[in-house]
């Protein structure tokens, strides 16, 4: 792959590093009006250095809705910052790839439904107790929603009931409190009510930051970037380079292998008929 955006920097000198990161195309993070901007790469069709061949068939699928075809550079150099960093598109007709910071959080999710993929906050409670003392204090637990000082638990006819003296209940409601505290009362889904299962991996999701990246940054100055930050900088922007390379090698090896072909849809329509009487 012959790089398009990706350039060559001599990481021995400053002035090198320092030219190619003030000259680097940009772009805003957000809307305009934000007035935050990072490095970015222009990938309106008209500047992707197509052939007039490729840049026909692009006018052509103009409309259609590829990108998840060709965007897996994107996740790539997303997992290989280790989710600090990743790249997403702005501007009218999403003519811009943008680098941003990023962050990958926790959704707080911790069981969902099998059934109809419903995710819910709440953990499933235990199906089983170590004995029946456990199984009774659990219950009383869980059908207070976890809610009350150990103490009040002692109360509870069922928990009086037990053969336990309170000295040895008070340490097993306790216990089980703290065990209990993410989950909900039953495993029923909220929606379906069929059965919940637990998260063996919490799921988290990316969040994109929108804040600048080195905006308005005086590289030159003698108090500021030494030449291992800048290398780390010039690194990160070449990756990102590389990436919006990619993601364009993959835009033309799509307009190369496939065709774009109108298809008639039909669809069934009502008609009214007259049908005589059965004898
Ligand atoms: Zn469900």
């Amino acid at each position: 792959m012959t790089p398009f955006f990706k350039k060559n920097v001599d990481r021995r000198s400053r002035a090198a590093m320092v030219d190619f990161l003030q000259g680097h195309c940009r772009y805003d993070t957000l809307r305009s009006w934000n007035r935050l901007t990072s490095y970015a790469n222009n990938i309106k069709i008209h500047r992707l250095g197509l052939s007039s061949e490729q840049d026909d068939k692009a006018y052509q699928i103009l409309g259609v809705d590829y990108w998840d075809d060709i965007s897996s550079p994107v996740d790539d150099f997303t997992l290989e910052h280790d989710h600090r960093y990743t790249m997403a598109l702005n501007g009218r007709s999403d003519g811009y790839l943008v680098l941003h910071e990023s962050a990958l959080e926790l959704t707080g999710h911790l069981s969902y439904c099998p059934n109809c993929v419903q995710r819910n906050f709440k953990k499933v409670p235990p199906e089983a107790y170590q004995d029946n003392n456990e199984t009774v204090i659990a219950r009383e637990i869980l059908n207070s929603q976890n809610a009350w000082h150990p103490g009040v638990y002692l109360g509870q006819p069922a928990i009086q009931a037990l053969s336990l003296s309170d000295e040895e209940k008070l340490p097993l409601i306790v216990r089980l409190k703290t065990a209990l505290q993410d989950c909900s009362a039953s495993d029923a889904c909220g929606v379906c009510h069929q059965p919940r299962h637990n998260f063996s991996v919490p799921p988290s999701r990316l969040r994109v930051i929108g804040k600048s990246i080195d905006q308005d940054e005086d590289f030159a100055a003698d108090d500021g970037w030494s030449m291992a930050a800048l290398r780390d900088r010039v690194e990160l922007v070449c990756a990102f380079d590389a990436a919006c390379d990619a993601v364009r090698s993959n835009f033309i090896a799509l307009l190369e292998d496939y065709a774009v072909v109108e298809v008639t849809h039909y669809r069934p329509v009502q008609v009214k008929t007259l049908v005589a009487h059965a004898a």
